[in-house]
């Protein structure tokens, strides 16, 4: 991304092994992030020219010396930040904190091949080879999904509670699945867009709202007898959508945040009066990532279902545009 709005396919280098942990993979697809529309916006600063996309699967085409756990040819899922999966934060299962973490994708995962960093911390392989049909939704796994996840269970959901997710993209609507895979009876969906609607619904969502703000809260409330959802995923990241999330969850209830927060401030008092129990933050998708594939290659779950637009690598600017103007909830990158 050369700058708000201005996205080029170019000829880069090819990566290399840098360090005896690294891995080479070649990617099976790429695709874009909902996040990724922050510096497209101009809403994040960037410094010059930058590699972009953090989501990647893929077979590893070259391994350092130091990696064990994996071989060249294994088909490969990993998260957007590196880990090594062994120090203290990462056995308690928060990966994206890990004291050696660092970007998985440095050099951008919108491209036909990357070094990953930490590999055998980072990257979990798949049982075999899969099949085309089912690299969507591992590619999903990678990012969207485990962040959904991540949020379901910042959330608390619990079977047969009661959740409410703000946010209708990608991670949204994949929160709305792992709320469902995690047993919540009822699932309410904020969003005012038909496709998505649909797709929530697909999804296990049991109620749509269509309202925002304070009549967003208000048709909540009134769908969970006044007190507001046990948990709420919050899955935008602005001002508005974290107050909705906070003021639609039940008293003691908890609001799982996951959309990369701009602009957002929180009330001291307002927070203290509001008994919500607050967590979230980068999805330690790493944590996730087994059970996820298992999930996927099961066939029980269809993450990939949030790819609504496929175009060539070489046509990543349009890609771009559909997302940036909701044209598309997500877009697969196809490499050949
Ligand atoms: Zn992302
Ligand atoms: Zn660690």
């Amino acid at each position: 991304m050369h700058g708000p709005g201005d996205v080029r396919v170019e000829e880069r280098p090819e990566p290399t092994i840098e360090k005896p942990t690294d891995a080479i993979i070649r990617l099976a697809a790429s695709c874009i992030c909902g996040s990724d529309l922050w510096s497209y916006r101009g809403i994040e600063q960037q410094n010059g020219p930058t590699p972009m996309g953090h989501e990647y699967a893929g077979v590893v085409e070259a391994i350092g010396s130091a990696v064990t756990s994996l071989s060249v040819g294994d088909f490969v899922v990993g998260s957007f930040f590196a880990s090594d999966n062994t120090c203290s934060i990462c056995r308690s299962g928060y990966q994206t904190s890990c004291h050696h973490r660092e970007p998985a994708a440095a050099g951008g995962a919108q491209a036909e091949r990357m070094r990953v960093p930490l590999a055998d911390g980072t990257l979990v392989a798949t049982p075999a080879m899969p099949e085309a049909a089912m690299i969507p939704h591992l590619l999903a796994a990678s990012d969207v999904l485990g962040t959904g996840w991540f949020g379901a269970v910042a959330a608390d959901v619990r079977p047969g509670g009661t959740v409410a997710v703000v946010g209708d993209g990608a991670v949204g609507l994949l929160g709305v699945l792992a709320a469902r895979e995690l047993g919540a009876e009822r699932i309410i969906a904020m969003s005012r867009h038909a496709a998505r609607q649909e797709l929530a619904l697909e999804f296990g969502a049991t109620h749509i709202v269509t309202e925002r703000g304070d009549a967003g809260v208000e048709a909540i409330r009134k769908l969970t007898g006044g007190d507001g959802a046990d948990s709420v995923i919050e899955a935008v990241g602005t001002h508005e959508s974290m107050w909705q999330a906070i003021h639609a969850t039940k008293p003691g209830g908890h609001m799982g945040y996951v959309g990369v927060p701009h602009g957002v401030s929180l009330d001291g008092v307002e927070l203290f009066f509001s008994h919500t129990r607050i967590h979230g933050g980068p999805a330690p998708v790493r944590r996730f990532l087994p059970e996820l594939i298992e999930r996927i290659w099961s066939g029980r779950i269809a993450p990939g279902r949030v790819f609504d637009l496929e175009v060539p690598l070489a046509d990543a600017a349009e890609g771009y545009r559909a997302m940036d103007e909701r044209r598309a909830i997500k877009t697969l990158l196809t490499l050949s």
